[in-house]
């Protein structure tokens, strides 16, 4: 295995005639000892012509002076010369060099031939320094002959060629100086030029070594490049950092090692290796794909083939690290398909779970079984603890739903309080047994920002039995079966049954008729009745209910629109008429002679309760009617008190200052016990008809249960009233037990106002 790609394997330069030393590893000692050996043959060849009298005039040994001081200065201004001279210094070598060799050669009286002891200055300072040292040296030659023909002239030296010639010799041999060194100077400056080209071209490819070093070693992505036959050619640091290969096997450059460290991490690494396989065979290829880690990791794999003058001699792959981009990408699929509260799937998904679950139940025969669930009185929850409290309420709800369900179940949060679950291949008996699960599991108290709460839910319940059923129609049964179970009273699950869809659709009518009724056609009305003193058989009050009057089936009881109204928020346009309306009346009726003193009741659902302007709308209502406070009685349900203790303490005590008395409506059928009761201002509790329906009759356990309420009720200080009193002996028996006030068909039904003039107003009147 090849190491990392490295730009030091250039060498810094390339060698050449400036570096020639250098590069032949001349040594110091070396170069002296060169010197010596030429002085010394010369200073040998001078003893020899001394001996023939062939030295001149001068005495031998002042000849070997100079020829020593020669060398020595020689050497040691060669060695300015190579360290890179300036002009100045380069005369100064060269000059004495030349005034030297002149000197020596003239005293022997051999001018004329002077010329080829320039020749060595000038061919060594050429070698030291350069082309630009051959006009200095002919310069300093020149000066030299011409000083060397001027000592012979004036008879300072002697020579042996016959002076008549010594002039045109030594301007013969200066020219034949001239002529060589400048033909070795240009082939000097050739070679320079040529070794800085070479220098320069090594030094841009150094630079651009270093450069694709450097970008791939800062590039995020890992490169690897490997030849034909897979062998590692080159890395970049990246590489071995993404893929965590340990440095002892790249130290070592164990391929197979590092391959093998490389697959230990992969999830799929018969698939990293059938890549590199097949890309082995299209050696042109290029591929893209992903591989995925066992701790997580997604790295991009790109693979490209490496060419070298069309050939490819490798391939290149490059490893990107994806891990956050992938991540992301799954968030936002996850977003995508999923309800951000809960956790739980969204619609979308639910439909697509819900499509390949009937696809695979085609060609299986298995049933698909949707349950469709949808919180009780969770609208309520919102309106009067807020929305944190009913989000919060929300996600225990998916909590404890997908605790009951099985890894292959889906359940969905379709929006709101809507919830559904797909079931896979479940018989309907097992299906049902679930939803019962679920049900029982959402009773158990929830805790909400420190409330007990207690969540029901209606289920409906579809299967794909019948043949050819989509995924939409399979929903839109459930959710039918869902309404169906609501209607039934909640709580409960129901199973999907065809005529379901003629009431749903007739549902879906009411309300559009309702929302008409309400807003347009202002066809509500009221119907009173009247509520006894038990005792003295006088009428205490009139309790208002309302009435919707519909144009074809006449008129419509409340328990059939009051839900529906209560669930679109239609209730606050009703609880308005029929507040100022029942106000509006019992001031007119307290107008007429001689009627006694009676109150007026008005139903309030817990929605208007949890309405922020309640009060102000009461007190509005009694400001525009002109009714005394103290005649308004308003009737509230035990779920009312029971959902937000603290606002709704709130909004009573307000009341009971304006003062208007309430009463605990239908009580007995709620959770609240009397003692919890006992925390709010009310004034009356009103003992649900299911009750009084039950005395009269042998057993004496009804009349012990409202004798205890009453009791209760007494104690802590309330009035109580019974409702549905259909039975003289239910009349009898209530009287018996000191019950306050009652009301029921027996005494009186509820009429509508023009009646309660002629028959209740004689009772109003004593
Ligand atoms: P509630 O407040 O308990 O009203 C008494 C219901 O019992 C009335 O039914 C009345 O007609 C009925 N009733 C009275 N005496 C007897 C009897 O001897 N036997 C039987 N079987 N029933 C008797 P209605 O008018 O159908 O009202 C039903 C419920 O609708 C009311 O129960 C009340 O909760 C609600 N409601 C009526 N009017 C309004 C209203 O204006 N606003 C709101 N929020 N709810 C209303
Ligand atoms: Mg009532
Ligand atoms: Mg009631």
């Amino acid at each position: 295995m090849a190491g990392p790609i490295k730009a030091a394997s250039l060498p810094a330069e390339i060698p050449g005639v400036a570096g020639a030393d250098r590069a032949r590893g001349h040594s110091w000692v070396g170069h002296v000892a060169s010197i010596l050996g030429a002085s010394a043959l010369t200073a040998l060849a001078f003893i020899l012509l001394a001996h023939f009298r062939l030295t001149g005039g001068w005495p031998l040994w002042v000849l070997l002076i100079v020829l020593a001081v020669a060398s020595v200065a020689g050497e040691l201004t060669s060695r300015l010369i190579r360290a890179d001279a300036r002009a100045l210094v380069l005369h100064l070598a060269i000059g004495s060099q030349c005034m030297a060799t002149a000197l020596v050669i003239y005293a022997i009286g051999w001018g004329p031939t002077l010329a080829v002891g320039y020749l060595f200055i000038a061919a060594r300072a050429l070698d030291l320094g350069g082309s630009r040292t051959w006009h200095i040296a002919f310069v300093w030659a020149g000066i030299g002959t011409v000083l060397g023909q001027i000592a012979i002239a004036t008879g300072l030296v002697s020579t042996y060629v016959p002076v008549p010639y010594v002039h045109g010799l030594a301007a013969l041999s200066i020219l034949g100086f001239g002529f060589v060194m400048s033909l070795l100077g240009s082939k000097t400056e050739q070679s320079e030029i040529a070794l800085a080209e070479r220098n320069l071209a090594a030094s841009d490819t150094r630079a651009a070594l270093s450069l694709l070093t450097a970008t791939l070693d800062s590039t995020a992505d890992g490169i690897l490049v490997v030849d034909t036959d897979g062998a590692i050619k080159q890395f970049n640091s990246r590489f071995a950092h993404m893929w965590r290969i340990p440095d002892d096997i790249l130290a070592r450059g164990d391929d197979s090692a590092a391959i093998a460290f490389v697959l230990d991490q992969l999830l799929y690494p018969e698939m990293f290796v059938a890549k590199v396989e097949e890309l082995y065979v299209n050696v042109d290829a290029e591929s893209d794909d992903t591989l995925r880690f066992k701790d997580g990791r997604v790295f991009h794999r790109h693979s490209r083939p490496q060419r070298v003058d069309g050939q490819v001699v490798g391939r290149v792959w490059s490893f990107r690290d994806v891990t956050d981009h992938h991540r992301l990408l799954e968030e936002l699929e996850h977003q995508a398909f999923h309800d951000s509260l809960t956790g739980l799937a969204n619609r979308a998904l639910l439909r697509d779970r819900l499509e390949h679950a009937l696809a695979r139940s085609r060609r299986s025969e298995a049933t698909v079984t949707v349950l469709f669930c949808d919180l009780d009185g969770f609208k309520m929850v919102n309106d009067t603890l807020g929305h944190d409290a009913g989000d919060l309420l929300l996600v225990e709800v998916a909590r404890r739903m997908t605790e009951q369900l099985r890894e292959e179940d889906t359940a969905a949060r379709l929006g709101g309080d809507e919830f559904a679950i797909v079931l896979d291949d479940t018989p309907a008996d097992e299906a049902v047994a679930l939803a019962e699960r679920l049900l029982t599991s959402l009773r158990a108290p929830f805790v909400v920002q420190g409330r007990e709460l207690s969540a029901r839910a209606s289920i409906g319940i579809a299967d794909s039995s019948d043949p050819g059923l989509s995924a939409d129609s399979l929903l839109s049964r459930a959710d039918i079966a869902m309404y169906a179970a609501k209607a039934s009273g909640r709580d409960r699950c129901v199973w999907f049954e065809r005529e379901m869809q003629a009431e749903l659709a007739a549902r879906h009518r009411l309300h559009g008729e309702l929302r008409h009724a309400v807003l347009v056609d202002s066809s509500l009305t009221l119907h009173y009745q009247p509520v006894f003193d038990l005792q003295s058989g006088r009428v205490d009050s009139l309790e208002a209910l309302v009435r919707w009057n519909h144009p074809t089936r006449g008129l419509v009881p409340p328990d059939e629109f009051i839900p529906i109204a209560e669930e679109t928020g239609l209730i606050h346009e009703i609880g308005r008429f029929v507040l100022e309306e029942a106000c509006r009346q019992m001031v007119l009726w307290r107008a007429q002679p001689g009627t006694s003193d009676p109150s007026v009741s008005v139903n309030v659902s817990p929605v208007q309760l949890a309405e922020d302007q309640f009060v102000s709308y009461v007190e509005a209502a009694l400001h525009r009617t002109g009714l005394a406070p103290t005649c308004l009685v308003l009737e509230l349900t035990e779920s009312a008190l029971l959902s937000d203790t603290e606002r709704v303490h709130s909004r009573l005590t307000q009341l009971r200052e304006l003062g208007i008395r309430v009463a605990v409506d239908d009580f007995g059928t709620g959770y609240s016990s009397l003692s919890y009761l006992r925390q709010f201002p009310i004034d009356y509790l009103k003992i649900d008809r299911s009750f009084v329906s039950e005395l009269g009759q042998p057993s004496e356990q009804a009349r012990a249960l409202v004798r205890s309420i009453i009791g209760i009720g007494h104690d802590l200080g309330l009035r109580v009233i019974a409702e549905g009193i259909e039975e003289p002996e239910q009349l009898s028996v209530l009287q018996e037990e000191h019950c306050d006030f009652g009301q029921g068909f027996l005494l009186g039904r509820p009429v509508p106002s023009g009646q309660v003039h002629g028959r209740i107003q004689q009772l109003l009147a004593t």
